[in-house]
């Protein structure tokens, strides 16, 4: 199960991430429902749990569905069954809930909390990560949309046009964030009972039901609830069965005027590998994209990030972070704990050259992405330019304004200094290129077409 749930999280969180931090987990007993992991120190204790807590009891509940908590330890390394007497006292007393709450029939010891009317269906959903909220997402031009229609849905659940509410867009981009977020912000207001679940989980709690043959209980508590959200979509492709549950369960819904909230990585047309009947029912209502990050986007989020972690990130670093870290915004908030991290632990400041040396890894990873000779070609093709017309010294505006671009894309996509660029296209001097990156960036700011053929452009260099 462990080496299941290592793939996922490596994949999820990207190698970096993963060898840092959760590479140090070790496997201890399982007690009941709950199983220990054990990590060497106190400081990567606490951060696995703040980061990684809920991800770990999710993942561990998916794979063997009899675990609900997990309880983190420090052990030394080496003698993971032997946690050290004191700390681990210590944890132990500090343990908090990692994952669902306590259900009511099995753990009647705490004071029962006043009954709501609001309630996350706990007997179903995975519980709701409180960072997650309207209050924490960053909205700018690629994300504004999804961010309105979520507001929207979380105002007035199954307005018509809006349900259901299909979110969509790569890794990263905010899907599950804004799907949490409508979940709090209907639970605070009170009115509804709210489950959210992952598809994986959907299918696994569904074969689960029929292996215990309680399928029917299933059903009854899925088509109780006011608000179904279900993340990641696209895990049900090939899982014909469990579609096809989903699509009855989801017909029932709708049809009883409750709201579904729906994420997948691509549009429902493009979602080919699901029926047909169900994508055509999925894209029936509010249909909302979230663009890849836009550099304004990303220094906005570091922004909000920094300032909540109460370490001091100057802005030239915070800058260098949104210039390299351009694929995704949990990689980007990956880059900036680390260096939070560093930070706490050594008690440095933050500065440009720390950042290079602590994030090594990361930004070689984003550098061996694109080669300045791609770029060109890229831009050439695009704009119909002869490649060579790159390193020319043809001054006329169809031929120099993409050579402007491509010094551009190279500047931000490369770790290439302004020197080594201008060389590239045709020896030419650092500040040439130099002008060409603030030229770029002011007619993007001015030309909404131009800026769109741009991050059209980045966008494919980077996939
Ligand atoms: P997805 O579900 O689309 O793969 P997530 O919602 O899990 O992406 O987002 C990945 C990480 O990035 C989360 O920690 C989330 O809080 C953060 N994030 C993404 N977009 C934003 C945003 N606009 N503002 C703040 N944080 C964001
Ligand atoms: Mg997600």
């Amino acid at each position: 199960h462990w080496s299941r749930i290592c793939e996922r999280l490596k994949a999820e969180v990207g190698e970096v991430e993963y060898r840092t931090w959760l590479r140090q987990i070790t496997v201890g007993p399982v007690d009941e429902d709950e199983i220990t992991l054990y990590l060497p120190t106190r400081f990567l204790r606490d951060w696995v749990r703040g980061q990684y807590g809920d991800r770990l009891g999710t993942l561990w509940n998916a794979e063997v569905p009899a675990i609900r908590r997990v309880e983190l330890q420090v052990a030394r390394p080496g003698s993971a069954s032997a946690p050290l007497p004191a700390d681990g006292a210590a944890a132990a007393a500090s343990a908090v809930s990692e994952d669902t709450p306590p259900q009511p029939a099995a753990a009647p010891a705490p004071a029962p909390e006043e009954p709501r009317h609001a309630e996350v269906r706990s007997d179903l959903a995975a519980p709701l990560d409180p960072r997650f909220t309207f209050d924490t997402f960053v909205v700018g031009k690629p994300n504004e949309f999804a961010y309105a229609c979520a507001r929207r849905v979380a105002e007035r659940p199954s307005s018509p046009g809006f349900n259901p509410l299909f979110l969509y867009g790569g890794v990263g981009l905010g899907k599950t964030h804004l799907m949490h977020a409508i979940g709090a912000e209907l639970l605070r207001e009170g009115k509804v009972s709210v489950a959210y679940m992952s598809a994986e989980k959907f299918m696994y709690r569904f074969i689960a039901a029929i292996r215990s043959q309680s399928t029917m209980e299933f059903k009854e508590q899925l088509r109780s609830v006011d608000v179904l959200m279900i993340d990641d979509l696209q895990f049900l492709i090939g899982k014909d069965n469990t579609q096809e549950e989903f699509f009855h369960t989801f017909n029932a819904l709708v049809d009883a005027g409750r709201q579904i909230v729906v994420s997948a990585d691509k549009s429902p047309s493009d979602l080919s590998g699901l029926e047909d009947r169900l994508r055509t029912r999925l894209g029936c209502g509010m249909v909302a994209d979230i663009h890849a990050t836009t550099f304004e986007l990303r220094i906005s989020i570091l922004e909000a990030k920094a300032s909540a972690s109460g370490v001091v990130v100057p802005a030239k670093v915070l800058e260098f972070l949104a210039h390299k870290i351009t694929s995704n915004v949990r990689e980007l908030e990956g880059a900036l704990n680390r260096l939070i991290a560093h930070a706490n632990l050594f008690g440095r400041p933050v500065t440009l050259e720390a950042t290079q040396d602590v994030l090594h890894d990361i930004l070689k990873a984003h550098d061996r992405r694109v080669t300045i000779e791609e770029i060109q070609r890229k831009v050439a093709e695009h704009w119909n330019i002869r490649l060579t017309d790159m390193s020319s010294a043809r001054r006329a505006r169809a031929v120099a304004r993409p050579r402007q671009v491509a010094m551009y894309l190279a500047k931000q996509l490369t770790s290439r200094s302004l020197p080594e660029i201008g060389r590239k296209f045709g020896n030419r001097d650092h500040t040439t290129v130099m002008h060409a990156v603030t030229r770029v960036t002011e007619l993007m700011e001015q030309d909404p077409a131009f800026a769109e053929d741009v991050e059209l452009l980045r966008r494919m260099l980077e996939s």
